[in-house]
């Protein structure tokens, strides 16, 4: 079993991590993200789609902080890399409900390049969806190849690997309760 408490570090698999982001720091930014959202979407009935898997805790978090009228569904993306520098995202899982002439909130753990949301939001607006925002628990914005606006964004942060709060290194470390850095 996996202490955490007081841990300077972690290991897992063959790496080690050290505590970057604590759970008290993203229990107060999601309360705060929570607000945002609230104050701008109060009114707009959001639907929000959680791209699975590493969003799963974030989003159940942040959800929770919009006590609002609003949707939830879920879907979860594959990338290909082709011949070409970009991939091509596709639904793996597809959202069982209609995006057209709705305010829709994508919830994400990590924006790293870009690559899987600058796909998913033209596919989204090609279904319709009147206005389309982000909230990202996490940037990289060193490693960021497409302009995105993140609407409601956790942390900046190095660009580093990291894991925890529901972001995995071959499926460990999602039940960490704080963000760990590739020491
Ligand atoms: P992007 O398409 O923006 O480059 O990256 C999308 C996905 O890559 C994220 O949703 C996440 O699943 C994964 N990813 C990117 N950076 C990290 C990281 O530092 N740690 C983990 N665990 N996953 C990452």
């Amino acid at each position: 079993m996996i202490d955490q408490v007081g841990q300077d570090e972690v290991v897992v698999h063959d790496k080690t991590f050290v505590p970057y982001i604590s759970p008290e720091e993203i229990d107060k930014r999601v309360k705060e993200l929570g607000a945002a959202i609230v104050r701008d979407c109060g009114d707009k009935q959001p639907l929000f789609i959680v791209v699975l898997n590493g969003a799963f805790m974030f989003a159940s978090d942040l959800i929770k902080e919009v006590p609002i009228d609003c949707q939830v569904t879920f879907t979860k993306l594959a990338s290909y890399q082709g011949q070409k520098s970009t991939g091509v995202v596709r639904e793996v899982a597809a959202i069982d409900i209609d995006v057209k002439d709705r305010t829709v909130i994508v919830v994400e753990d990590i924006v790293d390049t870009g690559n899987t949301l600058h796909h998913y939001l033209k596919d989204l607006k090609s279904r319709g969806a009147k206005e389309i925002k982000i909230a990202s628990l996490l940037n990289k914005p060193e490693a960021l190849q497409h302009s995105i606006t993140i609407d409601y964004l956790g942390f900046k942060i190095d660009n580093k690997f990291v894991i925890g709060y529901g972001l995995d290194y071959d499926y460990k470390g999602r039940n960490f309760k704080g963000i760990y850095q590739l020491k």
